[in-house]
């Protein structure tokens, strides 16, 4: 039996008869752009990411990489400004931050939960830095709060913090969920993300009104109330009334999916422990929503064997990410950890809808492999 990496026609078929539905009435009603569905999956996916407490908006964007391009033109970042984030990321984090005209500048991880290294942030910051982009990478949230308190610590209150949570939608840290706690949260509806849609999708989630409202402008020519533009760098970067209805269905499954998925990753920790293999760790008091499970062996060559193992016995694995971003960068800066972990990872197929029996044969894989 071949188990492929992600069927996302399950995910489909699991809500067709809603999704269905749901493009008939955008059909039916014939507005495409900023109109009724929009408003109602900003509100709804506002509702579950804030719950009764505390404040904010989501304003909906055409991609994950456009909600941090626009939150970080929010902030009126540009040529000659600096962005800190990791290297070991998705390579849009990077894009995001370059195509405003920005520097990336790149952390190294944490040994145990390959995440952004708070205690490497003091020695980045300089006078140019501007924001700091943790990264809630395969759905384990990063310490954000950590970050934003030594910000506040040294002084910087002109570095804003950017969660980019296009991984990680529905988990949370100490009680918030992940992205509402920096000033900015960016969200992928990638296809393959927790909640995706049938095409491109992004949202930015904003504390303050005054900051939604501007990225709201920014994201539609600069304009407000069809106005002379006031932004000379705004996008075109709406998310469209089919993908925002189809959502607002998908949103209603996005518990439900996580919830499968903790299960799944726990059933591979658990019967895969006894192997030379590793998982990243979870910080204390954090709920991840896992988008990967992403696991790490004992060297890159055992690592390349493993794939063509898996791929043998028909089992489509991937690599999230073949190589970390810094390497693209002219004077590129060493990051010990990320270089370490780079080549020994790979992810085994895991999404809600993977069936056990497909699970129970990637199990017996690897087993095999170690000789188990
Ligand atoms: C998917 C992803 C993005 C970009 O999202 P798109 O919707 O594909 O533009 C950004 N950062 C990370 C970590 C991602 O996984």
């Amino acid at each position: 039996m071949r188990v492929p990496f992600f069927d996302l026609g399950r995910l489909v078929e699991e809500q067709r008869a809603e999704i269905d539905a749901a493009v008939g009435a955008v059909l039916a009603g014939g507005c495409f752009i900023l109109g009724p569905q929009l408003r109602r999956f900003e509100s709804e996916l506002g509702a579950a990411l804030l719950g009764k407490a505390g404040s904010g908006q989501v304003v909906g964007c055409n991609s994950g990489t456009d909600a941090i391009a626009l939150s970080l033109l929010a902030l009126g970042i540009g040529a000659g400004d600096e962005v800190i984030t990791v290297s070991h990321t998705a390579v849009p984090t990077a894009s995001a931050i370059r195509s405003v005209g920005a520097t990336p500048v790149y952390l190294d991880i944490k040994e145990d939960t390959w995440l952004m290294d708070p205690r490497c942030l003091e020695a980045a910051l300089t006078l140019r830095t501007r924001a700091v982009v943790p990264v809630h990478l395969y759905g384990n949230p990063a310490e954000v709060l950590l970050i934003a308190e030594q910000l506040a610590r040294l002084g910087r209150t002109d570095v804003a913090v950017v969660e980019d949570a296009a991984q990680a939608q529905g988990a949370s840290a100490a009680g918030a969920m992940v992205g509402t706690v920096g000033r900015f949260g960016a969200f992928s509806f990638y296809p393959t993300k927790n909640c995706g849609a049938l095409g491109d999708g992004g949202a930015v989630f904003a504390r303050s009104e005054a900051d939604a409202e501007r990225v709201r402008e920014l994201r539609h020519y600069g304009q407000k109330d069809r106005g002379l533009p006031r932004h000379p760098r705004a996008l075109n970067s709406r998310l469209d009334e089919l993908q925002a209805a189809i959502l607002t269905v998908r949103l209603g499954k996005v518990s439900e999916w996580n919830a499968r998925k903790a299960r799944m990753v726990q059933r591979y920790r658990s019967e895969l422990g006894d192997l030379p293999v590793r998982f990243q760790t979870v910080s204390e008091r954090c709920e991840p929503a896992w988008h990967l499970c992403v696991m790490e062996v004992e060297s890159g060559q055992v690592r390349d064997r493993l794939l063509r193992h898996l791929e043998r016995d028909g089992v489509q694995a991937l690599v999230h990410y073949p190589s970390p971003n810094h390497l693209g960068q002219v004077g590129a800066c060493s990051l010990p950890v990320t270089e370490a972990l780079s080549p020994r990872i790979l992810s085994l197929p895991m999404n809600a809808g993977l069936r056990e029996d497909e699970q129970a044969q990637v199990i017996d894989s690897v087993r095999r492999f170690h000789g188990r």
